[in-house]
């Protein structure tokens, strides 16, 4: 039956589960040690540092920090370029929780904090961004792609505006939800740092990083032995970085045949969902991930539809933020302006890279069957 809820997290690849199992048995040893067993883990990290250095053309290996993940990329970066430089954040209203409550964070602290608003297609201006930076900006950080709606914001515009503007600033952006399908790159004009999440592109859970560009100035946010040249603390989680450098290769290497297959189960999905029920595509006209489907489907509660979906095998995710049990009124719809009662009926569909076009098709016919019960 569909599972339609890759964004939040999709399965693990074979080849990354082959490559970490022998470090979850024989080649256990703490890499901070400097014994055999030690030395043989140090050296995967660092192998797997190196690989993912080049997969994704970071200069040197040491611009690769492994976190626990994405929450702790984004935080490590918001927090630790702000701390570092003593200033404020520029971020938009549609970022990710992890960015943004770390901005909050930051505003209790003192520390300024600008939240740019998006249009009513969930992107934000390039030209709003670069107004809203002072010379108290410390950092300005734009997701490459939102994780509700898949629509694309213009990060590219956004960093080459801001260094023409020669505005000393910190560049972030979380590239979590882009990363399987946009050529996310390390390039010498891009952001200063950028997040990436193993478990969304075939890796384990719990294991991630971020790419910061030599010289970029950041403060750790987890403080204790000093791994990560200190700038993350904690014994490193060896299988989940070795098994984090394969699904980063992988992906990489196969991401020009995912977004044409995913894209076209996606396209397929969308054209026959709406010529069987009525339907409206949230920023249908935007550029979007290629993985992303978000649809209201008037006069149906998104709850109810979920749980109707559910017991037809379907998973899906609610297009607004679900907490403690109730849907919330999600703050990347409220931004765009979408009215509560049209939110409160918005499901989130995402495809992963075994999704081709008669996937598309099949889903589609089930989930217009569903919801045709209920309207
Ligand atoms: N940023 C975005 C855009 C996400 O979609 C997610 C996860 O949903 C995260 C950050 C958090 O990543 P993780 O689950 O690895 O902590």
């Amino acid at each position: 039956m569909p599972y339609l809820d890759h964004a939040a997290t999709t399965p693990m690849r074979d080849d990354v589960r082959a490559a970490m199992a022998p470090y979850h048995s024989e080649r256990f040893g703490n890499p901070s040690g400097i014994h055999a067993a030690a030395r043989i883990a140090k050296n995967a990290i660092e192998e797997a540092r190196e690989r993912i250095a080049a997969a994704i053309g970071a200069a040197r290996p040491l611009e690769i920090v492994f976190t626990g993940g994405g929450t702790e990329s984004d935080n490590l970066a918001v927090v630790g370029a702000a701390l570092a430089r003593n200033g404020g954040v520029v971020t938009t209203a549609v970022e990710h929780a992890a960015v943004l409550e770390s901005a909050r964070f930051l505003g209790r602290l003192g520390h300024e904090i600008v939240i740019v608003p998006v249009d009513s297609s969930g992107r934000v201006d390039p030209g709003d961004v670069v107004s809203a930076v002072t010379d108290r900006t410390a950092i300005v950080s734009v997701m490459t792609a939102n994780n509700e709606t898949g629509v694309i914001q213009p990060i590219g515009e956004v960093t080459r505006r801001i260094r023409s503007a020669g505005l000393p600033v910190t560049i972030h952006t979380d590239a979590v939800q882009a990363f399987a399908s946009l050529p996310i790159r390390a390039s010498d004009d891009g952001p200063d740092l950028i997040t990436v999440s193993g478990h969304k592109i075939g890796g384990p859970k719990g294991i991630g990083f971020l790419f910061v560009r030599n010289g970029t100035e950041l403060e750790p946010v987890i403080h204790g032995g000093g791994q990560e040249l200190g700038r993350r603390s904690g014994t490193h989680d060896v299988a989940g970085i070795v098994g984090l450098a394969v699904a980063v290769e992988a992906t990489v290497a196969e991401r020009d045949r995912y977004a044409a297959r995913v894209g076209a189960a996606r396209d397929r999905f969308e054209h026959d969902l709406g010529s069987r029920i009525p339907i409206e595509v949230t920023a249908g006209e935007a550029d979007r991930l290629v993985s992303h489907s978000h649809v209201r489907f008037p006069g149906i509660r998104a709850e109810t539809l979920l749980v109707r979906l559910d017991l037809a095998g379907v998973a899906a995710a609610a297009g607004a933020a679900c907490h403690s049990g109730a849907i919330a009124t999600s703050h990347v719809l409220a931004a765009m302006g979408v009215a509560p009662d049209a939110a409160a009926e918005s499901v989130r569909f995402s495809f992963g890279r075994d999704d081709d076009v008669a996937f598309g098709a099949e889903a589609a016919r089930i989930v217009a069957d569903v919801a045709g019960e209920l309207s």
